[in-house]
């Protein structure tokens, strides 16, 4: 288990199996996952997340 801190947060994670996981899903705004206004919307704010969240995320 990992220990994540995001803003006031912490969160205990198995890092491992939660990337292998999200690695075999399609993206948020790809097609794949779904065509819907919002997902693709959201698709497109990576990158204006705060940095503490890209960290978090790699
Ligand atoms: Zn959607």
């Amino acid at each position: 288990m990992k220990l994540v801190r995001i803003a006031e947060y912490e969160l205990e994670i198995d890092y491992d199996k939660t990337l292998s996981y999200y690695q075999n899903l399609p993206l948020i705004g790809e097609e794949d996952h779904c065509e819907c206004l919002y997902c693709k919307n959201y698709g497109l704010t990576p990158s204006i997340f705060p940095n503490i969240i890209k960290k978090t995320t790699k």
